[in-house]
């Protein structure tokens, strides 16, 4: 048999000739005909480019124009979705941290599509303030004489030492000066922020005697970092806030929380972290935390604490490029409004529901889940129930993890390529219409089903399981 000539460039359909196809009427249609005639480039570029690199291509122009199609489809489909968090971190950053509960998306979905009071003072009719949307209840809630919201707690910190320490000294103990995960370091958010960090103490043991000797080197601020995500244990010695706060009598004190709990999670048989209400209570004069941890709302960063700071802040030019939307501002307040019944709270906050599930609770649905995902997987691997630790996420309480029950594949086949067939499940679980996202520990994939909420949704995915991409 004669060998197939490659076809030349020259055998390519001019871009006119593809955009003109019928396959790509309802394309032109739908997305106008700019945009493919856009797409329609693209591809018969890219088919150019896989000629001339020696490489078999199609140059039938009805198959070329399939092929643009299906471009259009995937730029059209939206990049960000929602997954099934299974990795056994609650509040996952990657993965969005803390759902939210219906009232928030209402709140928000009423104010994103109309007109809104964000910065208009209705009773008086005249400009008001956006962050008294939120500020009432924070302080309902912490206390606090004032608060004041930014987009994120990294930006909270930042221009908290940029609003009362620039070009100034803020002490910090050298057991606090962490890295939260990302690009949130503390030593350079201090530079960014124009402070100059003052090391007190060592890495494992601070004394109230350092932050005196920090005082009189001319400290402006002290700095208190909760430690989010890592323990400093053994030999160790940290200067507490009270104590903080009594030493500190004269330069404000600021306490970055991280998670800050609004209420006592103890109540929820959940391990325990400083409120903000008692660091306030302590002595802080400020307390930065996060909207989207331990907190269950949006991403957001809160400032609470003595009036006359929270005013400091509010005149920094940077708090207008660090400002909340109104749809983030809707959810905050829907959901702090949640926690005027702290009783009802693991029903209707998601993220508390999440961590206060019972492993029994959560052994069943493994259970339910076992047969239905076995049998898919019959001949590709194993599916046990097994018992595993869950973990809070996002920093908050980092060694103490929550017992959980998980559904644990062990690929067939021997140990030989083992890691190879791990990486093969979790890439078609990820692969899935709403992609799920497991962990793999110890020569097994885990789907820790302590965030599994739609079952059915979960149920529904297996049978698409592409099971073949071995
Ligand atoms: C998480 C965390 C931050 C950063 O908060 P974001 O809301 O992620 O910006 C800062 N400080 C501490 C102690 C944290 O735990």
């Amino acid at each position: 048999m004669a060998k197939k000539a490659k076809p030349s460039p020259a055998a390519l359909p001019s871009v006119e000739r593809l955009v003109g196809d019928a396959a790509l009427a309802p394309f032109c249609e739908a997305f106008g005909r700019p945009f493919v005639t856009d797409t329609a480039r693209e591809v018969i570029a890219e088919a150019r480019a896989r000629l001339l690199a020696g490489k078999d291509i199609v140059t039938d122009a009805d198959a070329l124009a399939v092929q643009v199609g299906a471009h259009i489809e995937t730029l059209m489909a939206p990049s960000l979705v929602p997954v099934f968090n299974l990795s056994g971190t609650v509040l996952h950053t990657n993965l969005g941290r803390a759902p939210l509960p219906p009232e928030a998306v209402a709140a928000m979905a009423a104010v994103a599509t109309a007109p809104a009071n964000l910065e208009y003072d209705i009773a008086a009719g005249k400009r008001g303030e956006r962050d008294d949307h939120v500020e009432s209840w924070l302080c309902r809630l912490t206390g606090a004489e004032a608060a004041l919201v930014v987009n994120n707690n990294a930006a909270a910190v930042l221009l908290l030492l940029n609003s009362l320490a620039l070009r100034k000294k803020v002490a910090v103990s050298r057991g606090e000066l962490v890295e939260i995960g990302g690009a949130f370091r503390l030593p350079d958010i201090m530079a960014r922020a124009g402070c100059k960090l003052l090391e007190v103490g060592t890495t494992n043991r601070t004394h109230g005697r350092d932050f005196t000797a920090a005082l009189e080197d001319g400290a402006a601020l002290i700095l208190k970092v909760h430690p989010s995500n890592y323990q400093v244990a053994g030999f160790t010695a940290e200067v507490d806030t009270s104590e903080l706060a009594a030493l500190a009598a004269d330069v404000p004190l600021a306490v970055d929380l991280g998670s800050g709990a609004l209420v006592d999670l103890s109540r929820y048989g959940l391990p325990p972290e400083p409120t903000v209400a008692e660091t306030l209570r302590a002595g802080a004069d400020l307390v930065t935390f996060s909207g989207d941890k331990l907190l269950g709302g949006p991403q957001a960063g809160i400032i609470v604490g003595r009036r006359d700071l929270i005013d400091r802040i509010r005149r920094n030019p940077m708090k207008r490029a660090l400002r909340l939307d109104k749809i983030t501002l809707a959810a905050l307040g829907a959901v702090l409004r949640l926690y005027a019944n702290p009783e009802q709270l693991p029903a209707r906050l998601p993220a508390l529901r999440l961590l206060t599930r019972s492993e029994d609770e959560i052994r069943a649905q493994a259970e339910r889940l076992q047969a239905p995902l076995a049998e898919r997987l019959s001949k590709i691997a194993e599916v046990q129930v097994v018992t595993c630790m869950s973990q809070i996420g996002s920093g908050a309480l980092p060694v103490e993890t929550l017992p959980s029950a998980a559904l644990a594949l062990m690929p067939l086949g021997g140990k030989r390529q083992l890691g190879g067939a791990l990486k093969r499940l979790a890439a078609s679980f990820r692969a899935l219409p709403q992609p799920v996202i497991g962990r793999t520990s110890d020569g097994v994939f885990l789907l820790d089903l302590r965030c599994l909420e739609d079952e059915d949704g979960l149920r529904g995915q297996f049978a698409h399981l592409d099971i073949n991409n071995r």
